[in-house]
């Protein structure tokens, strides 16, 4: 099938019009039988990469998949496009399984979802030969791999398929694979010679900002009431404090719900449900949720403590807007977690493992306290050059940071670090330092006469905040460094008393003290619409949803409601235009929308 082709059949079984980059390609590739290796981000349209070529052959294409919770959803969503798939796990009652295998046999359907655990049963294989299978799809393929996050055994016997159906082409797809994991999804899958396809990691439609952490569950709030009607994820490194948050927000009034491995397990999973159908519109969560958590409309993700690493926030913010919509990242950053993390580190028994952690940090710590592009900064740790900058999704680059000459600032500060170790033979902490430069008058700073060196209330013209943000940039600098140990504290280093001696100009970020307001980008995705009737054709949306017992973006995507809300069609055809009606849905679904649009017009017309 021809690229026009493949458009047609597009747009009436999905009822989107374009590809995405590299769909295309992939699609066309799979179709002429080749093995495939597609690396794509979250929301990049995997999914679409094998639907569509099963869809454009007559065969079964069978997709292997780790997460059992989500096949039901995935399945429901093609069988609301019209589409004959089904799926195989163990949620399943016997007579419920049999009834499926019946309808394989017969050739009803083109997408059978299984678990590889599941595929890979003996009596399972003997069976494959009656099917038909035309392609097998492998879904977040970086599992293979024991560098990946998200290690399954289960699929390192999927290369034995190789042999048993030798002439069915393999695509690979994962969202994660460093080069490690990428090499390793290649030879463990026994892939002949497939076509590569990576698209670019950068998520156009995530905002990023890191924001100074100070009364963080307040901050939460805050920022959860900003953003009533939409669903977020509050990472947490705890479990106790995903259970604190999510009360705290209860208490005031947000449908809120806790998230971690040691919940019990039907109560973790009526959570995840409830988020997937907007009861919860907030999820405090450990990194245990997430990765079968495909819902589109996910509109900011927060981070309450700093992640680890920055492969673990790329994943986790990877998750809002997958559908494309402008969505939020916000990373509340503070020094003591920092430090919280380095004590963490340091009861690590392995020492190459605190190394790798120690770096993993830092890297992250870099992200969050420089003054440059976020996105930028995120890309060059996969490796890609992002040069449009300012990037216009980042507070760096929407509120650009302002420098100043801080020779003096960097002159007093590190002068009260020398002075303050001269005093008293052993380091002391940034908030000690900074207690003295502000002239504080505290009981330590009485009872070890630090009120008597000469650095003491020498600056006076920045707030505490300040002169600690301006530490932890000299920090950065690498003029003074950070002690590892359980109290950290800071000392000069080398570079730090050098500099101290011939005090060359130094160029700093000017601290921010405040907590900036957050801006949206605006991205081609974001249409302007009337919100009043976009909630209300929510509403709609969600009975027909309620009443079939799907999420609501079964029945259609944010995307598809923001375009009928902007547009009104006033008929099927118009209806038809709109992005994610495919000829199934304009079937099922226009009439209810169409007269939810009329009436509306009605009452505000009146
Ligand atoms: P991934 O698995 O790569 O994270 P999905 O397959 O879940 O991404 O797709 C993300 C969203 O993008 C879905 O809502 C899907 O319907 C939508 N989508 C996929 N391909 C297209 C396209 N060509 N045009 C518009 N929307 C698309
Ligand atoms: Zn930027």
């Amino acid at each position: 099938m021809n690229r026009d082709g493949l458009r047609g059949l597009l747009k009436r079984c999905f009822g989107y019009s374009s590809f995405r980059p590299l769909q295309a390609e992939i699609i066309q590739d799979a179709l002429a039988g080749l093995d495939v290796f597609a690396l794509l981000p979250t929301g990049g349209g995997k999914s679409l990469c094998f639907q569509l070529p099963a869809l454009a052959r007559d065969g079964l294409t069978i997709v292997v998949s780790p997460l059992i919770a989500l096949m039901k959803d995935q399945v429901d969503g093609l069988n609301a496009s019209g589409i004959p798939a089904t799926f195989l796990n163990s949620t399943l009652g016997a007579e419920e399984s049999r009834a499926r295998f019946r309808g394989l046999y017969k050739g009803e359907y083109r997408l059978l979802y299984i678990a590889p655990e599941r595929l890979m049963l003996p009596s399972f294989l003997e069976r494959l030969h009656d099917l038909r299978v035309e392609q097998i799809a492998i879904d977040e393929a970086h599992c293979i791999s024991e560098w990946g996050h998200d290690f399954r055994p289960e699929y390192r016997q999927l290369a034995d398929l190789r042999t048993i159906l030798p002439e069915v082409p393999f695509m690979a797809l994962t969202a994660t694979a460093t080069g490690r994991v990428r090499a390793d999804i290649v030879r463990l899958l026994s892939l002949r010679e497939p076509r590569c396809y990576t698209a670019s990691f950068n998520r156009p439609n995530l905002t990023y900002r890191i924001v100074p952490k100070s009364k963080p569950g307040e901050q939460v709030v805050d920022f959860v009431r900003n953003h009533r009607d939409e669903c977020g994820i509050v990472y947490c490194q705890s479990r106790k404090s995903t259970e604190q948050l999510a009360a705290k927000l209860r208490a005031a009034g947000i449908a809120a719900g806790p998230y971690h491995a040691g919940l019990e397990p039907d109560v973790r999973e009526a959570n995840q449900e409830k988020f997937l159908r907007d009861d919860i519109k907030v999820v405090c969560a450990t990194v245990a949720f997430g990765m079968g958590v495909h819902k589109p409309n996910v509109r900011y993700v927060m981070h309450y403590d700093l992640p680890k690493n920055i492969e673990g926030y790329y994943q986790e913010t990877g998750r809002a807007g997958r559908d494309g919509l402008p969505s939020e990242c916000v990373l509340l950053y503070s020094a003591a977690d920092v430090i919280k993390q380095r004590t963490f580190i340091e009861e690590k028994p392995d020492p190459e493992e605190q190394k790798l952690a120690r770096e993993q940090l830092q890297q992250m710590v870099h992200y969050a306290e420089s003054a440059g592009c976020r996105r930028a900064t995120l890309l060059a740790y996969f490796g890609e050059t992002f040069e449009t900058v300012p990037c216009g999704g980042c507070d760096n680059c929407l509120e650009p940071r302002e420098r100043f000459d801080g020779t003096l600032a960097a002159q007093k500060f590190l002068s009260c670090v020398y002075r303050l170790r001269q005093a008293s033979s052993f380091s002391v902490g940034l908030n000690h330092i900074v207690e003295v430069l502000s002239g504080a008058e505290s009981e330590k700073v009485r009872r070890w006469g630090h009120n008597q060196i000469s650095t003491y209330g020498i600056g006076k013209e920045h707030s505490r905040p300040e002169w600690q943000a301006i530490g932890r940039e000299l920090v950065r600098l690498g003029l003074c460094r950070q002690t590892a140990e359980r109290l950290s504290t800071l000392e000069l280093t080398g570079e730090g008393l050098a500099w101290l001696k011939n005090r060359q100009p130094l160029t700093l970020t000017r601290p921010v003290s405040t907590v900036s307001r957050p801006v949206r980008k605006q991205i081609d995705g974001d249409v302007l619409c009337d919100e009043g009737l976009f909630q209300h054709l929510r509403a709609v949306r969600r009975q027909l949803a309620d009443s079939r017992n799907v999420p609501s973006y079964i029945i259609f995507p944010d995307v598809t409601l923001r375009h009928l809300a902007a547009r009104q069609p006033a008929n099927v055809e118009e209806f038809a235009e709109l992005p994610g009606v495919g000829e199934r849905k304009l079937k099922d679904f226009s009439a209810p929308f169409l007269e939810a649009i009329a009436q509306w017009r009605a009452r505000t017309n009146s």
